[in-house]
């Protein structure tokens, strides 16, 4: 039977416990498997290799973003890392111009180290992407929006241009997850996550999925996965199995008080910019409908310039300064020194970091408070 993504997020993956009936996955914490005689192990050897726990949440991730595999890692850059070591010496990799700091880190600062290089473009320019793809690159690396300002990336022309050139798609889809956007089906090769955002959705765990479709990529990063040893534990594989359940009511929640708070912004007159997919006047609003079944819920901002940014967080009451995003509750950060500040500042404020800009994901709070902390927030920091 298939089944809708409502129906997946409760019944996906491994369904409950075939052994004894109990509704939920059990936490199988345990480093290694009994084995009944040389060669003959019950399906389970080594929790690196492979783990129930795990394995059920590989399988959820698979089937909401329908994918035929996945993968969990203890973090999103575990997860990232793991897919970068697909390429080899003298490679390199097309990267969106405002991506995760920490991306941009391991690429800078980690594989660049390999001389796996990457070069960074506007991939919200089909023209621009495809001008870039020369003999020695190997993959195009996305994320849509991508974080901090929002910017939206058409997946499946990118992935045509792509595949002409028999370039590989990858999409960072933390800021959607598959209840909002499904890269496989818009041509992407494979998708990652940070599980600790949408997907695990409560501030409590840091995670990493990954799924994609090929045989041949999956089979290298299961083999990559044991060998570099970036597991998510049975623990953690539960809590974010757990917090999948919940993910459709919660990200229905997200989007209708992110709408409603982006549309407050812009006509409040405290704002001079503010960056939201949702927004008719956001450049990525056309492609966003097209490719996704919402504009998620990260809003970033910058206010005008009579108010203060610096007091502007301090006076926050109800919202709170913290790095993350995707959790119940609302947060807002500073991507220039937070989030971001691994990216050198020219190249921050070249592709809009700037100074000012305030990025905040949205909670499922109510969104009359949130407006009445920002209002009362943005009041008080006059300058
Ligand atoms: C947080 C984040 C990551 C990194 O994930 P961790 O779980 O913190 O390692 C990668 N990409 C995006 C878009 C993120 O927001």
């Amino acid at each position: 039977m298939s089944l809708k993504i409502n129906s997946l997020l409760i019944h996906g993956g491994t369904d409950g416990d075939v052994t004894t009936g109990a509704v939920n996955v059990p936490i199988y914490q345990t480093s290694t498997f009994k084995q009944d005689g040389l060669g003959e192990d019950r399906g389970w050897e080594y929790s690196r290799t492979g783990n129930p726990t795990r394995a059920a949440l590989e399988k959820l991730i698979a089937d909401l973003e329908q994918g035929q595999y996945g993968l969990a890692f203890a973090s999103g850059l575990a997860a990232i890392n793991t897919v970068l070591s697909l390429f080899k010496t003298g490679d390199k990799l097309i990267v969106s111009d405002n991506i995760y700091g920490g991306t941009f880190r391991i690429l800078d600062n980690v594989f660049k180290n390999f001389d796996i290089t990457y070069e960074i473009v506007n991939t919200t320019d089909l023209g621009a992407v495809e001008k870039a793809l020369e003999d020695s690159v190997k993959a195009v690396y996305i994320e849509s929006p991508a974080n901090p300002l929002l910017s939206v990336t058409d997946i499946e022309a990118v992935a045509k241009v792509a595949h002409k050139h028999d370039k590989l798609v990858i999409v960072d889809n933390t800021f959607l997850t598959p209840y909002l956007q499904r890269p496989l089906t818009l041509g992407a090769d494979i998708v990652i996550h940070s599980g600790t955002k949408y997907l695990g959705g409560h501030s409590d765990v840091v995670s990493g999925l990954v799924a994609v479709n090929d045989k041949k990529i999956a089979d290298r990063l299961y083999y990559l996965q044991n060998a570099i040893g970036g597991i998510l534990g049975p623990w953690d594989s539960y809590l974010m199995i757990r917090g999948i359940k919940t993910l459709g009511v919660r990200m229905d929640r997200h989007v209708a008080n992110a709408g409603k708070i982006a549309e407050w912004l812009e006509k409040s007159g405290y704002a001079s910019k503010v960056y939201y997919p949702g927004l008719k006047s956001d450049p990525g609003y056309e492609v966003q409908k097209k490719q996704a079944d919402g504009a998620g819920a990260m809003i970033s901002f910058v206010l005008k310039e009579k108010y203060d940014y610096r007091k502007f967080y301090k006076n926050l009451k109800l919202i709170t300064l913290a790095e993350s995003l995707g959790g119940v509750e609302s947060l807002v950060c500073h991507p220039a020194t937070m989030t971001h500040a691994a990216i050198p500042a020219d190249i921050r404020k070249k592709v809009g970091i700037v100074d000012e800009l305030i990025r905040f994901s949205v909670g499922i709070e109510d969104a009359d408070d949130l407006i009445a902390d920002l209002t009362q927030a943005i009041e008080n920091s006059a300058r």
